[in-house]
């Protein structure tokens, strides 16, 4: 039985286990922290429960064809609900707008707005549908070995359709014209770090997933799809091993014989499929610059990415009455969009609330409430901040004042009972996320598809990568595919 070592137990590196152990191989898994799940992690303190990092479920039938790849049927092993509305927008002006993939109510409410705008909104559904079709049958569903499997007649025919050279704030304002409406099928570009007035058009597919698939919630919270992999994994007969800081690949005539973990060489492995950020691991696993091909130091450093993130988990003494998913938008929209892409940490920036709580009761104490709150800010390529201890509790007072000033949270300051705070720097050293950059390299046109790090790494022979820095991308049902054609990859090679 061939022996494949995978390093990382995150969201693609747990998937790319089960899928390996399907195909007969040994499996086993290296993770440098206590706990799997990598940034699909949990913070459990005072009864409350909180996701670390993903919190809202598109794509549903990604996360279920893992389990059934593997023989299994998911309901055994995770709770999915469907959230209706989706969200709910509240704008600093005190009005909100509701987010429902129920089509009578979505009609009725962009029909407040204008006749025309939802008439426009029904027009950019079928556009954008159109062009997801060919996005994930052309470009997120393949990998790409050789330069001829992109650069030939009929995938340049598809990335045309793909009309991706435009923002997705111009591309959606072509078909919309009230500046709420536009910004409520725009800001979706920041759930993978990147801006919607300069983020390519494509991602205007986001809001239109949302809304064509649904949005779901795991019971449990998020954190229930790690555990429910890990446990598929050990069924059948995986082995994880925790605390396992994997230090170095060690090489010889390219290729990959064992892993340097904890100072120890490992036994030696057929293959490494690895799920650590593929940045960092260029710059940290791979010592000598002849074995990392174009992935120099250099070109890392020069490469383009995504937002960080500024979060607060908030253990609240009485319950608020808000959606499981609310965000919270500044007056000035692209201001704060501008800043995080230019490396300020917005004064007045935008933020997101999930309330798991709101939907169910195993995630905070009986009259409680758990909350976690996003704000996008700079990642620390872009950004000279340092998040040090006094940076970050005023940025959290200034948070927390800026919720006060909603109704809802109008007493948040006098109730909360537990709080923990995580920074750009946290995600930097617990996940090993290069610039602590929570969603990896930035998805621009340069560094997606073919120009995104493949899942076959060329420079060495048996190296496969999975994650968000891969192709094709950031976000779990899309890290979940990332697996997928790593391991497939893989399995050409290998069987
Ligand atoms: C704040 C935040 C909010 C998000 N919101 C959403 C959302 O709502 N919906 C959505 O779909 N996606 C969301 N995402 C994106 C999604 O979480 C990620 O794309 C996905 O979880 C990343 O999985 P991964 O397998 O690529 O990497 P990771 O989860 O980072 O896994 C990598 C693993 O490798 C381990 N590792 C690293 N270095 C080593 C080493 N040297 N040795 C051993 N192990 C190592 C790490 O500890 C980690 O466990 C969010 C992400 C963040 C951070």
């Amino acid at each position: 039985m061939k022996k494949v070592a995978v390093i990382g137990a995150g969201t693609a590196g747990l998937a790319s286990a089960i899928r390996l152990k399907s195909l007969g191989y040994d499996v086993t898994i290296y993770e440098k922290n206590d706990k799997i799940g990598g940034r699909m992690n949990q913070i459990k303190e005072n009864g409350f429960t909180f996701d670390v990092g993903p919190t809202i479920v598109m794509m549903p039938k990604l996360y279920q064809e893992i389990f059934e790849v593997s023989g299994a049927d998911y309901k055994d092993y995770i709770e999915m609900l469907r959230i209706d509305p989706m969200f709910e927008i509240q704008y600093r002006d005190r009005t909100t707008l509701t987010a429902s993939n129920d089509l009578v109510r979505m009609t009725l409410e962009n029909e407040q707005v204008s006749e025309e705008d939802a008439q426009g909104y029904m027009a950019y559904l079928a556009e954008v549908y159109k062009r997801y079709l060919v996005a994930k049958n052309h470009f997120i569903d393949r990998s790409f070995r050789k330069p001829s499997e992109f650069y030939n007649p009929k995938m340049l025919y598809q990335g045309l359709k793909l009309k991706t050279l435009s923002s997705a704030y111009k591309s959606i304002s072509k078909y919309v014209k009230n500046e709420k409406l536009r910004q409520s099928l725009a800001f979706q570009t920041l759930y993978i770090g990147i801006s919607p007035y300069n983020g390519p058009s494509i991602y205007t597919i986001i809001p239109m997933i949302e809304l064509l698939y649904g949005v779901y919630y795991i019971k449990g919270g998020m954190y229930s799809m790690a555990k429910a992999m890990e446990k598929r994994f050990l069924e059948m007969g995986g082995k994880i091993l925790l605390n396992q800081n994997v230090e170095e690949f060690i090489i010889e005539n390219k290729n990959i014989k064992a892993i340097k973990v904890n100072g120890k060489i490992s036994e030696n492995y057929d293959a490494v499929l690895s799920n650590v950020d593929f940045p960092w691991a260029m710059n940290n696993l791979i010592k000598d610059n002849k074995n990392k091909g174009k992935y120099t130091p250099k070109k890392i450093d020069k490469m383009l990415y995504s937002s960080s993130s500024f979060i607060l988990y908030i253990g609240t003494k009485k319950r608020y009455n808000l959606k499981p998913h609310t965000f919270f938008f500044t007056n000035d929209f692209n201001g704060n969009i501008n800043d995080i892409f230019d490396g300020k940490t917005p004064d007045d920036p935008s933020y997101y609330v999930y309330a798991p709580s709101r939907i169910d009761s195993s995630m905070a104490p009986e009259g409680k409430e758990s909350l976690y709150v996003l704000v996008p800010v700079p990642n620390k390529s872009d950004s000279p901040e340092k998040w040090d201890e006094k940076q970050t509790k005023a940025y959290t007072d200034k948070i927390l004042d800026m919720m006060s000033y909603h109704e809802v949270f109008k007493d948040i300051k006098d109730n909360i009972e537990y709080l923990k705070v995580y920074t750009p720097n946290d995600f930097e050293t617990q996940f090993n996320l290069q610039f602590g950059a929570t969603f990896g390299l930035r998805p621009t046109l340069l560094q997606s598809n073919y120009y995104r790090p493949q899942n076959k790494f060329k420079f060495l022979n048996n190296l496969y990568s999975a994650g968000s820095s891969n192709h094709p991308g950031a976000g779990v049902p899309i890290v979940l595919n990332s697996a997928k054609l790593a391991v497939n990859e893989l399995h050409k090679d290998l069987k």
